[in-house]
């Protein structure tokens, strides 16, 4: 405001603030009265024009937290050591709610240079406010429970460490605690039930944490705690233990009836020596991770072995890149003999590791890692055109009618575009579609019933057959079978290893034999050791067999000369 014309800009003040519908006050210093605009009244929800109060009157009206800083502005105002103010302030409305309004004025200085008139717009800002609010709560809040979020525990997790430089600090934890089953609920009684469980758990939690930790919602099924001054890890588990036992008392529902959750758990401590805030965090999850695997509803703790397996994954994957690239990968082929006469019928491809330093690694090694980083796509594409090329060759040379089983993976049925593979792979081997077994492990047909029957027609559609590998260890239902186009059943060694040793079990390989005629399906027992198996499995009329007894996996070399003799 010029402090030369002021009638002038008071006026173009006032008809501003009328346009932006901002209240204007106008508080005269000597004579110690505030004029407040009609639209002041309007504002609180009280009537009745222009009013003139004293200067306390007016400033008692602002809630009691805001109004030190108010008064301090407008003091500096006065006393000519400041020319504006401008301050956020709370007010009650006449209908009990609150409302944000912004205070600005500016004054005009008397000859002593102390502030003659002070004079300025009131703004409702509430709508502002409550936004600002909101988009603050989002940012630090977890919508559905009302727990603190992800980013609030790492930031907490990051202060204690701050706070503990020294060695002989206390120790804290940082735990993970996943619910199990959470999606069971979800699929049977709706996602609203699955809210309703996921509120009261965070509910318990936050009920049974000691004071100064933090409970946060860190995921979809998983929330995390930062436990403060914990002696070591037997206080931390203590701790856990509670929590999970609060977890997994019975959830009254909404629509009546109780469900009952429980809660696998994983903690970090922090003399493992962290520096980042989500490592902690991300090995307490590695260990509830664990903790699911041993059988869900326990707990575990972060250790040296768990870092040591965690950090061999890590260099496992990034050798088994290389090596691909490197063409350390290789295959070896198994004979499958014909249990009639010992005749070679075909071979099994068991991709094997050539690791430069810790020499051949076998599947079971690695094959688990290829899938889980994706890996085995490049891998299984790999070895399915060196199989068929493979057998190719020895069906030229031998003129011998073999086939060849190779294994596919659960994600090279859901995510490569196998039936195109399979083209390119007969197009530029030109083997006989029908020497090609594509071996699916039993479970997977679970997963995603209806694509894989799709993928699999496809697969048939063009020659190439179908093996149901390791049957009879899934969730078998025999009834299933019919839907998927296969022509080929492997019994599980487990099953073969019981028939000779009297086991029960071994009626399984009696059912799936007599299963696999009815549907008119080959059968082939994996894992013959011994003449016994043998001979119990030619009674049952089952048509091959694999396993040491025959040949281990052999070289290319090797199985070529086996073929000669
Ligand atoms: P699988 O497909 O069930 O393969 C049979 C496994 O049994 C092979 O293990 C084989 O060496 C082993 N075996 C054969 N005869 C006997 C026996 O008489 N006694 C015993 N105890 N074992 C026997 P391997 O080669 O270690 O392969 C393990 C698994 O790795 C395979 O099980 C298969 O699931 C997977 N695998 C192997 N090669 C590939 C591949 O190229 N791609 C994919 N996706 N998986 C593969
Ligand atoms: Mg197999
Ligand atoms: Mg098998």
């Amino acid at each position: 405001m010029n402090a030369r014309t002021p009638q002038d800009e008071l006026e173009r003040y006032a008809l501003a603030a009328r346009g932006a519908n901002d209240a204007i006050w106008d508080w005269r210093v000597p004579e110690g009265v505030v004029h407040l605009s009609a639209r002041w009244g309007e504002m609180l929800g009280s009537r009745g024009g222009e009013t003139v109060v004293a200067p306390d009157a007016w400033l008692e009206r602002f809630h009691k937290d805001d109004l030190p800083a108010l008064r301090a502005a407008l003091d500096l105002l006065r006393q000519g050591d400041s020319d504006r103010v401008e301050r956020e302030a709370r007010v009650a409305h006449a209908g009990g709610s609150e409302l944000w309004l912004l205070v600005r004025g500016a004054a005009i200085a008397g000859a002593d240079g102390q502030a003659r008139r002070i004079s300025g717009t009131i703004t409702d800002i509430t709508a502002r406010k409550r936004l600002e609010e909101q988009a603050l709560r989002d940012a630090f809040q977890d919508g559905l429970t009302g727990l603190p979020n992800r980013a609030v525990l790492l930031d907490r997790v990051g202060q204690a460490m701050d706070r503990r430089r020294r060695p002989d600090d206390g120790q804290f934890a940082v735990v993970l605690i996943g619910l199990d089953r959470l999606s069971g609920v979800n699929d049977a009684m709706g996602p609203a039930a699955g809210d309703h469980v996921l509120r009261a758990v965070a509910g318990r939690l936050d009920e049974a944490r000691r004071v100064g930790d933090t409970v946060a919602r860190v995921a979809a099924d998983q929330f995390g705690v930062l436990m403060d001054g914990n002696a070591d890890a037997t206080s931390a588990i203590t701790a856990t233990e509670r929590l999970a036992a609060g977890v997994a008392e019975p959830i009254a529902m909404p629509g009546g009836g109780t469900v009952t959750v429980t809660a696998s758990a994983g903690i970090a401590m922090s003399n493992t020596g962290y520096t980042s805030p989500a490592d902690m965090l991300r090995d307490a999850g590695l260990a509830m991770v664990r903790a699911k695997a041993h059988g869900r509803a326990r707990i575990e703790v972060f250790d040296d072995a768990l870092r040591e397996r965690a950090l061999s994954r890590l260099r496992t994957e990034s050798d088994l890149r290389a090596g691909l690239e490197r063409g350390e990968l290789h295959l070896q082929y198994q004979p499958i003999v014909r249990l009639a006469d010992g005749g070679i019928a075909g071979f099994e491809a068991l991709v094997r590791w050539r690791h430069p330093v810790r020499g051949t690694v076998p599947p079971s090694e690695f094959v688990p890692l290829a899938e889980e980083t994706g890996l085995i796509l490049r891998i299984g594409r790999w070895a399915l055109a060196e199989a068929s090329r493979q057998v190719a060759a020895w069906r030229r040379e031998t003129g011998r009618d073999l086939f060849m089983s190779i294994n596919v993976s659960g994600r090279q049925l859901q995510e490569d575009d196998l039936a195109r593979v399979v083209d390119q792979v007969l197009a530029d081997t030109g083997v006989e579609p029908a020497a090609l077994k594509l071996e699916i492990t039993e479970s997977l047909l679970h997963s995603d019933p209806e694509h894989c029957a799709r993928l699999m027609h496809a697969i048939r559609e063009r020659g190439v057959r179908l093996s149901l590998d390791d049957f009879g260890t899934g969730f078998s239902s025999l009834s299933y079978l019919h839907r998927y186009p296969v022509d080929t059943l492997k019994i599980d060694r487990s099953f073969v290893r019981a028939t000779g040793s009297g086991d029960r079990r071994a009626e399984i390989a009696r059912i799936i034999t007599m299963l696999a005629a009815a549907l008119d399906l080959d059968v082939v027992a994996e894992g013959i050791e011994s003449e016994l198996e043998v001979a119990f499995l030619r009674g049952l009329h089952c048509h091959y067999g694999q396993g040491y007894f025959f040949s281990p996996p052999l070289s290319p070399e090797a199985a070529a000369a086996l073929l000669e003799r």
